[in-house]
């Protein structure tokens, strides 16, 4: 028989045992919810954040468009420049405050607002589609300096001050001397400026561009600057790059007074050409080759140390050039053994190496038309006739033929 105190004490331990049970299974929920409060919270900063993300995309879309424009002149360091617009007006603008005025500078694409045409933004440079387009020849077509016929020393001259630095640069650096910048080629058209650049391109591995002076000033007005700047950042990207500027002579010609707005972007175009030149790494793999038929023309300042330094001239080919210039065209012919080269040289006095090729074009076209298997002497001597004539005709009426 249990006593009243026994009783007692067992009811109390089974009291504390359910006390603790109940403690820790308040335990166990408060652990529960804990988590849950947890994850609820997390869900509720996502849902915040993609609210937050869903505002601003609503205040992305209300925003009005803004006009795109190229800065053409900046006019004081307050902001103020002269913009053109993409739809084609030229306005003199503000800059709004957001805008850095040390990064507005001439070339750089902005965008303005509709109805104030403020500078808004700078936006960041894209690709032009014409440079994107333009002529970028990653694997030159083979053509080696055993192509280009007579012209030694400017290929010595060219091999030096091109190919050197950028297959070497450590040698300069270790003389201590700066290779130029860059090489102007000039000479008549036809004497193998474009040949030789080409040339060294293919020999040093490098991604040839060419632009064509003319071309940026005319068909390309308002934007002549820019795409001089992009086109240099092409060229960088694709380095080593030997960057062939043909008829510099377009965009580089003495400042004159100057007297048409077509004057003031061939300036621009320019002075842009040349702050490149100047921010142009010396040792970088980029090289410049420009080439001119009139460098009597060009601007001094174009030819100032750290620019166009070098100046590699093209004589129209002497006798003994134009027989290598000879040798060189017909080497793919199927030309008589007996063909007398001397008197070939000797009729063609004052041909370019353009018009020896044009020569031996046309003896093959005598031959196919008498369709013979092989070109005879006749066939080039007739050749040199109607090409030479030909020249003569046209020098004639322009009258630069007396
Ligand atoms: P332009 O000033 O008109 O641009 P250019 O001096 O750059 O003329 P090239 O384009 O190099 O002349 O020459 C035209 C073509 O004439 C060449 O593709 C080449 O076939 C031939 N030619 C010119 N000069 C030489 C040369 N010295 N040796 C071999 N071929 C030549």
């Amino acid at each position: 028989m249990t006593t009243i105190k026994e009783k007692k004490k067992k009811d109390e331990t089974k009291d504390g045992e359910y006390l603790i049970t109940y403690t820790r299974h308040l335990e166990k929920r408060l652990r529960n919810l804990e988590t849950e409060k947890q994850l609820l919270d997390a869900e509720k900063l996502r849902l915040e954040q993609e609210l937050h993300s869903l505002r601003n995309e609503i205040d992305r879309l209300r925003e009005p468009p803004l006009v795109s424009a190229t800065v053409i002149d900046i006019l004081d360091d307050k902001g103020r420049a002269i913009v053109k617009s993409s739809t084609g007006p030229s306005f003199v603008v503000n800059a709004s405050r957001k805008v850095k005025n040390e990064k507005l500078i001439a070339g750089t694409r902005v965008a303005l607002n509709q109805r104030t045409f403020a500078i808004m933004e700078i936006l960041p440079t894209k690709l032009d589609p014409f440079v994107k387009g333009m002529e970028v020849i990653e694997n030159i077509p083979d053509i080696s300096y055993a192509d280009v016929g007579g012209l030694e020393e400017q290929v010595q001259e060219v091999r030096e001050t091109v190919e050197l630095p950028l297959k070497k640069p450590e040698l300069f650096e270790n003389i201590g001397i700066e290779p130029p910048k860059g090489v102007l080629l000039y000479g008549a058209p036809g004497t193998g400026k474009t040949l030789l650049a080409k040339a060294v391109a293919h020999e040093t591995e490098a991604s040839f561009i060419r632009i064509i002076g003319s071309e940026l000033v005319q068909k390309f007005i308002g934007e002549g600057a820019r795409l001089v700047r992009e086109i240099f950042n092409l060229a960088k990207k694709n380095a080593p790059t030997i960057l062939f500027i043909d008829e510099l002579d377009a965009i580089g010609s003495q400042r004159l007074k100057i007297a048409t707005s077509g004057d003031r972007e061939v300036q621009r175009t320019l002075m842009q050409l040349l702050s490149e030149l100047d921010g142009f790494e010396l040792r970088g793999d980029v090289k410049i080759i420009g080439a001119t038929n009139r460098v009597d023309i060009l601007d001094p300042a174009l030819l100032r140390p750290g620019r166009f330094d070098r100046l590699i001239e093209f004589p129209v080919p002497n006798e003994e050039a134009r027989e290598a210039i000879f040798k060189i065209h017909m080497r793919r012919l199927h030309v008589e053994k007996t063909i007398n080269i001397k008197k070939l040289i000797s009729i063609t006095e004052g041909a370019t190496g353009a018009d020896i090729k044009a020569i031996c074009t046309e003896a093959g076209m005598f031959a196919i038309r008498k369709d013979a298997a092989i070109i005879t002497e006749e066939d080039f001597i007739d050749a040199s006739n109607k090409v030479l004539n030909k020249i003569k005709d046209t020098l004639q009426s322009s009258g630069l033929y007396a």
